[in-house]
């Protein structure tokens, strides 16, 4: 066996202590390293987590999908924890882009599949929602090593095997374990182990300058937890309410101004806000924060990339690792943690032992194609919505194209925008099923009980959202006969594709 291409400059591996061993080694632990690794330890497996920082350490990428909260999260068993923790609820976006110069918006109720009580997410400080997955996955079991850097990866022609990586004193080890997952973000060259190529799409190849603010003012309720995105002649800003004095802001523009950005962040950051009426009212007066790690601004390239090759026996990629898209859907985090879940699920099934147990290619071939698929909605839809020469009714339109659910126009948006267009229903959640029925005939128990005291004038049946879902529910309904239905768990997404186990942890022969 040989280190193969050490990543960050080559070093001997010999006259050291005998390798440790684990089940799977994971390279970070950011959102997708935590969801691996968790998941993988749910299913009584060695983990190894390897972290370079150490934690709590700033991230960007803060404004995160109900699927991240209410699916992955609950499957992680991490869902009460992250709801304790105080984060801004996000019940949907307001927009100002497009055609239409007035603000628009959606919120993620208008989705049956997001009803209460699962129709919101959180706008979270990512150095705090980070650390409680990274505690998770600890107290699930996972040997987390924070301030240990993964510095190669060991292979033969068959597979890989294992890592070499630094302690925090520099002395350099070895490990190895039936896989490797490379979770380490988009700056790291791990995934080059995996062969293939990271290509760049011409399209998306823009240049974010952000910081934050000590206050600034919110939308009126209930829509004071909004992500508020606003285009301008430049490019767009996000508004991100993270605390009530605390506001993360950002301005996304063109890599023709990489220059003028790079030379005076601060400057140019101020001049971009000053330029979008919408945010410089909203910032009037409003100092920049100065606690740290919020007294910085900072620029990121965020050019979409997504790489020829997912996997190879023995590693897999998740999160940034593999792909990014575009920060104007809030859908980084979303795409981390559900790759990151499909990766787990074809690690589980591949190391299970008896009926259970699945052939490798095929559980990494399901793992690429749904990563894939899901990376293609957003990128297939984005690419309309940064037209500005449309209104918010074609945007809305071309999400039901793209994702084909046979749900009417505004719910596929939403069903996009909320991380669920994939059709996985673990990540909407059996469970959310008894929730939503009680809740259901409570509300119509309600209405049904103010029909005598109406005033004629109005129902208050079509007030209610149990009354009003069961009608687009019929529509959905006869959409599916005309369209030929929505994606559903039980429906592989490609002939002879697997299906996820009910606990959202492994793959299963379709019909099983
Ligand atoms: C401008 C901008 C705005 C964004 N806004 C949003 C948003 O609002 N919502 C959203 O959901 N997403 C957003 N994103 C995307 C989001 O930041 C990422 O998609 C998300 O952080 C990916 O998570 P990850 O776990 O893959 O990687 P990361 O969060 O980057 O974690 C990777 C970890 O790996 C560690 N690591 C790296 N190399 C090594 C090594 N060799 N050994 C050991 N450890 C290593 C790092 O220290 C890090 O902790 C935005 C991105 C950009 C550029």
């Amino acid at each position: 066996m040989t280190a193969s291409h050490s990543v960050t400059g080559s070093h001997s591996v010999t006259g050291q202590t005998a390798a440790e061993e684990a089940d799977v080694i994971v390279v970070g632990g950011g959102p997708a390293g935590s969801t691996v690794a968790s998941a993988v330890a749910l299913r009584g497996h060695r983990v190894l987590l390897l972290e370079q920082q150490t934690f709590p350490r700033y991230q960007i990428g803060e404004s995160l999908l109900p699927s991240t909260v209410h699916g992955v999260c609950r499957i992680l068993g991490v869902e009460d924890e992250v709801a304790k923790a105080g984060f801004k609820v996000k019940r949907g976006g307001t927009f100002r882009w497009g055609r239409n110069r007035d603000p628009w918006q959606f919120s993620f109720a208008l989705s049956p599949r997001l009803s209460d009580p699962t129709s919101f997410a959180y706008q979270v400080e990512r150095s705090r929602f980070d650390a409680i997955l990274l505690g998770n996955a600890r107290r699930l079991g996972v040997d987390v090593r924070e301030s240990c850097q993964v510095t190669g990866v060991l292979a033969d022609e068959e597979r890989v095997r294992g890592v070499t990586w630094r302690g925090p004193g520099g002395e350099v080890h070895e490990a190895r374990a039936r896989y490797v997952v490379d979770a380490s973000g988009n700056t790291s060259r791990i995934h080059t182990h995996v062969g293939g190529k990271r290509t760049y799409s011409d399209f998306f190849q823009n240049i974010a300058v952000f910081g934050y603010f000590a206050g600034g003012r919110r939308l009126a309720k209930p829509n004071d937890g909004n992500i508020f995105c606003a285009a301008f002649d430049e490019g767009w800003i996000w508004y991100i309410p993270l605390r009530d004095d605390l506001t993360s802001v950002g301005a996304v523009v063109s890599r023709k101004n990489a220059a003028a950005v790079q030379g005076d962040p601060a400057a140019a950051l101020r001049r971009l806000i000053d330029s979008c009426a919408e945010v410089r009212e909203l910032l009037d007066g409003v100092p920049r924060a100065t606690e740290a790690p919020y007294d910085q601004v900072r620029v990121r390239k965020d050019w979409s990339y997504w790489q020829s090759q997912l996997w190879r026996p023995g590693m897999v990629l998740a999160g940034d690792a593999a792909c990014f898209v575009d920060p104007v859907l809030s859908s980084g985090v979303h795409l981390a943690t559900y790759g990151a879940l499909l990766a787990a699920r074809s690690i589980n099934s591949s190391l299970a032992e008896g009926p259970d147990a699945l052939d490798e290619a095929r559980c990494f071939e399901e793992f690429e194609a749904r990563y894939r698929h899901e990376y293609g909605l957003f990128y297939e839809f984005l690419i309309s919505f940064y037209d500005m020469h449309r209104d918010e009714r074609s945007y809305f339109w071309k999400a039901r194209k793209v994702t084909n659910v046979g749900a009417p126009e505004l719910e596929a948006f939403v069903e996009l925008v909320g991380g669920l267009a994939s059709g996985d229903s673990s990540l909407a959640g059996p469970g959310q099923v008894g929730a939503r029925l009680t809740a259901a005939s409570s509300d119509l128990d309600d209405v049904v009980g103010r029909l005598p005291g109406s005033d004629g004038l109005r129902n208050p049946l079509y007030e209610s959202p149990t009354f009003r879902q069961t009608f687009q529910q019929g529509s959905v309904l006869q959409e599916r006969g005309l369209f030929g239905g929505p994606l559903e768990d039980e429906t592989p997404l490609r002939a002879d594709g697997l299906v996820p186990s009910e606990d959202g942890l492994a793959w299963l022969e379709a019909g099983n």
